[in-house]
């Protein structure tokens, strides 16, 4: 029978998890509830479980017949600070907190390939199923690597999901090379001297050398990148003032970098650095700028990228499988596993519509129950095409 249909049998179980999971949301290494949920169904299912890794991740560890290989399967157990404006039955049950990235489904359905795994067994070698905190913003996966996640569980490729709404149910992504961008944050304080509004010459005005330096940052993408690469540079917060007769000390400039390779990450970092100070020089004031690297760019290899698409295409049919994905300027903490292993990461569809349409992080999104039979199917032929009977 093809592995698909007997995932179908878990669809039920893995809807239930799921929106036991969605309507109690957990952030960033605070996902105890679901820790303890995903850790007793492993265990549940006869699967080796250690916890602890980045204070919340859980590692199952599955090892059938003889054979010495191993790969990992991760996926991520945090929620967001959004308020949910779902109605239905499963919604939040924290205000603030919400499901708004799928990292439900993406549990639920990577323990619906456990299952199946533990009950089937028709593979030969050892799976680790990884589950990681902290995937927004915190970057668990880094700190699950640093607390020796693969010292501890060797395997030797590493394959991550996402569910992509817009992208119907029944297709699935990926690409070789750069897939998501690095992500960097900036924080430029410019340092000038308060004065009476009405006497500017006896002060030095960060607002006004702060909106040339917002102004000037635009030059990076335009002016010094290769207009073929993709790079981003926004400004997401001005923060300056008290009084409408007052010019201020300092002001605060925040925003975020993207790019998709680490060239073009090294040159933005310089250029974002070089123009605060620049700028804030030529009008006698200083530029203090904080530059940190987040999250480095997430890059599939060209093996585990054709062992992805394979066993997507296993699922799915070869047609529904687009093995030139575009990429994307978001990104992603798994990230940190690639540089880590060699390894993929693709997008399951979510479905289009009202089903599956709504964007990721937005306040109505919700994860498309119906996904999650294609996802554990992936998992499932992953495993068995990766690690295959003698
Ligand atoms: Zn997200
Ligand atoms: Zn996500």
């Amino acid at each position: 029978m093809p592995v698909k249909e007997e995932i179908e049998a878990f669809a039920e179980d893995m809807a239930a998890w799921r929106r036991d999971i969605h309507a109690h949301p957990e952030t960033a290494f605070e996902e105890r509830r679901t820790a303890d949920i995903v850790a007793e169904k492993l265990a549940t299912f006869g699967i080796d479980v250690h916890r602890g890794l980045a204070k919340t991740g859980v590692v199952g560890t599955l090892s059938v017949g003889t054979a010495n290989r191993a790969i990992g399967l991760r996926a991520d157990l945090d929620a967001l600070d959004v308020l949910e404006e779902n109605e239905f039955a499963h919604a939040s049950t924290i205000p603030g907190k919400m499901h708004a990235c799928g990292h439900d489904g993406h549990t639920a359905m990577l323990l619906g390939a456990a299952k199946y795994l533990a009950e089937t067994r028709r593979f030969d070698g050892t799976v680790r199923f990884i589950f990681q905190p902290a995937e927004e913003n915190e970057a668990g996966g880094r700190v699950m690597c640093e607390d020796g996640l693969f010292d501890l569980f060797p395997v030797e490729a590493v394959y991550g999901m996402h569910n992509q709404p817009g992208l119907p149910l029944g297709k699935f992504g990926v690409r070789a090379g750069a897939a998501m961008a690095s992500a960097d944050m900036f924080t430029i304080t410019v340092h000038g001297k308060g004065s009476h509004a009405a006497h500017p010459h006896q002060g030095a005005d960060p607002i006004l050398t702060g909106a040339e330096i917002v102004a000037g940052l635009q030059r990076v993408v335009s002016r010094s990148t290769n207009p073929v690469q993709a790079a981003v540079v926004s400004v997401t917060q001005f923060h300056a003032g008290t009084n409408m007769n007052v010019i201020p000390e300092s002001a605060t400039i925040k925003g975020t970098c993207r790019a998709l390779n680490r060239e073009v990450q090294d040159m933005i970092e310089a250029r974002v650095t070089q123009l605060a100070s620049g700028i804030a020089t030529a009008h006698g004031l200083t530029a203090e700028v904080i530059y940190d690297r987040r999250y480095p760019v997430l890059v599939n290899s060209e093996e585990e990228t054709l062992c992805s698409a394979r066993a997507a295409a296993a699922v799915v049919g070869v047609e529904n499988v687009d093995t030139d994905h575009p990429p994307t300027m978001g990104s992603e903490d798994f990230a940190w596993m690639l540089l880590e292993r060699t390894g993929a990461y693709i997008r399951v569809g979510n479905g289009e519509g009202v089903d599956g349409g709504c964007v990721v992080h937005n306040s109505r999104y919700d994860f498309n129950d119906k996904a999650a039979v294609y996802g554990a199917s992936y998992w499932a032929e992953l495993v068995e095409q990766e690690l295959p009977l003698g």
